[in-house]
């Protein structure tokens, strides 16, 4: 009988970290995703893809805040958490304070560096914020994870 341990180290998120790490040893492979000629144009994707869904979604009440695009007034299931930035927007129901924007903001500089390759090592890096090395950079605090 297998423990909660072992079942969890078999799921496929585990396995898909197990080859983003992999892969991510890769240097002349990590060299081209990380790119700006293949990053950028997944930032501008991602970023065109938030702005559709927060835009229908929040009857495209949207402003700027420095680099981010905040949508707001979006139903609570249609981002994670507080609030979620995809590429350049960042999708809220009211969580818009200016600590949370700063956060939101580093999040919107790690997309542009890392285009879509930010979402397997975002998942690589783990579902405890307080242990995600991205949710770290973008400030724990500023985030509301607390210290
Ligand atoms: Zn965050």
């Amino acid at each position: 009988m297998p423990t909660d341990e072992s079942r969890s180290a078999e799921s496929p998120a585990r396995a898909a970290g197990g080859i983003v790490r992999r892969l991510s040893r890769l240097g002349w492979l990590r060299a081209i995703l990380l790119h700006p000629v293949v990053a950028r144009p997944g930032f501008w994707f991602a970023t065109a893809c938030a702005w559709v869904w927060g835009g229908v979604l929040g009857r495209f009440r949207m402003r700027r805040a420095g680099t981010l695009v905040v949508a707001s007034g979006l139903p609570k299931w249609a981002y994670g958490r507080g609030g979620t930035t995809i590429g350049a927007v960042y999708l809220t129901t009211n969580n818009t304070s200016p600590r949370v924007l700063e956060h939101e903001a580093v999040h919107c500089a790690q997309w542009k560096k890392y285009g879509l390759a930010l979402i397997p090592l975002y998942l690589d890096a783990g579902r405890d914020a307080r242990l995600n090395r991205f949710e770290i950079e973008a400030g724990l605090a500023k985030g509301g994870y607390g210290r």
